[in-house]
């Protein structure tokens, strides 16, 4: 288990599942070949044949006044067009309870965006029908990205999203639709990052004079950092997704600001810097637990 403190707020890391390729269609451009050239990559971001290594967990911001759920990964039970993310019957919810965190002690979940592997445990299935997870929080969805999803039959092209993981909810009246822009507490608010999806946000949290930022899909692998021009495959718009990317990169460069990837393989958390010909991301010593 992987764990982050800014100032006060703790930030916990809850593995759905890590793995090794299989995630060419979403970075076409990342071949083994070119990422080579990229050698700090390895060995945490891309293994030994020059795959690269991703991983979908959801990350729990803790601060002294509450606990948000940021992504709910793919979740169990649901039909799915991937084989690997079909009818998973996986320990996420055990693994968050191991990690402190009961279901029912969350008090807000947050979206990124509403994509197959950030909404998937919204929901859990019960006797036949899809129920919320977290009965006792509120589910922030950005307002533009629910709207846009809203129109679009279903949801993505991976199953019928909206209709198994997102409609249940709102129809609970869990459901705040939020500017993306928001400040949830003291400690965190949303930070806009268009492109990946029309909605798309971050979350930025500040605490005693540190500072950290979940990218959601901003950024999909650390690879994009030294190949800003990679967007990926299922960004809705590639050309304001790498507009994103540069902003991020320019603005968080050489920063004390901790970037916390929502697919970033394990260590998962480093920062931006910047030499004469790109950007790398720095994980400092870590080693995989
Ligand atoms: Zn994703």
């Amino acid at each position: 288990m992987q764990q982050w403190q800014i100032g006060k707020v703790k930030v916990t890391r809850v593995v759905e599942m890590q793995v090794a390729g299989g995630t060419r269609f979403l970075l076409p451009q990342a071949t083994p070949e070119a990422v080579a050239d990229v050698g700090w990559l390895k060995p945490h971001f891309v293994d030994a044949s020059g795959k690269l290594i991703m991983s979908i967990h959801a990350l729990i911001i803790e601060t002294p006044t509450r606990k948000i759920i940021v992504d709910t990964c793919i979740g169990n039970d649901k039909p799915r067009s991937v084989p690997g993310w079909n009818q998973l019957q996986l320990p996420f919810l055990e693994d968050l309870e191991k990690a402190g965190y009961p279901r029912e002690s969350i008090d807000t979940v947050l979206c990124t965006h509403l994509h197959v592997d950030h909404v998937g445990w919204n929901t859990m299935l019960v006797d036949g029908e899809w129920v919320p997870t977290f009965p006792n929080a509120r589910y922030l969805i950005g307002q533009t990205e629910y709207e846009y999803w809203d129109q679009e039959d279903g949801g993505d092209s991976f199953g019928d999203i909206m209709s198994d993981s997102v409609r249940p909810v709102y129809a609970a009246g869990l459901v705040d639709l939020v500017d993306v822009n928001q400040r949830l507490c003291d400690e965190v608010y949303l930070e806009p990052t268009p492109g990946h999806t029309p909605g798309h946000i971050s979350v930025h949290i500040t605490s005693e004079g540190q500072e950290a930022l979940i990218t959601g899909d901003s950024f999909h692998h650390p690879c994009q950092m030294a190949r800003t021009d990679w967007a990926s495959s299922a960004d809705y718009d590639q050309q304001a997704s790498t507009a994103t990317r540069n902003n991020l990169l320019e603005k968080y460069a050489d920063s004390d600001v901790l970037i916390i990837g929502t697919h970033f393989a394990t260590p998962t958390a480093g920062h931006i810097r910047q030499n004469q010909q790109d950007y790398w991301f720095d994980v400092g010593q870590a080693i995989d637990p």
